[in-house]
């Protein structure tokens, strides 16, 4: 989608600090670092949200999970957290589904 800021970063269109690229997904730094160990994990397809995502989508939903998994291998992560926004009440600002995979510290439960 072409008004699509993390469809301009598959495209390469605007830079990233990408640690992981598969068939199906890219992986890189967030700009905004919420822990020592901060990626997105993203599809190459435009899909909004977790909500808009079809049962034929099976496939990529378990490439985005298995390359967060990697991501966080190649990084050294043994103990991570793994969060995916789902609309706005939730946090979600941008709309191309992404796993955050969050790293280096502890994290507190329940989450704010
Ligand atoms: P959300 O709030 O939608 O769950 O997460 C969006 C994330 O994308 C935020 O953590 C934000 O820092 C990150 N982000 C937004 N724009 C950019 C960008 O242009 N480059 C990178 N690397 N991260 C971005
Ligand atoms: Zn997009």
């Amino acid at each position: 989608m072409s008004s699509c800021i993390f469809c301009k970063i598959v495209a390469g269109q605007i830079p990233a600090a990408v640690v992981l690229e598969t068939s199906d997904a890219v992986a890189f730094r967030d700009i905004n670092a919420q822990a020592p160990h901060h990626y997105l994990v993203i599809p190459r397809k435009h899909v909004e949200a977790i909500k808009d995502l079809e049962d034929a989508d099976q496939a990529l939903a378990g490439a985005l999970l298995l390359a967060a998994r990697d991501v966080a291998r190649q990084q050294g992560l043994d103990s991570y957290r793994l969060v995916v926004n789902t609309g706005p009440d939730a946090g979600q600002t941008v709309f191309h589904i992404h796993v955050h995979v969050l790293g280096g510290r502890g994290f507190a439960w329940p989450p704010g």
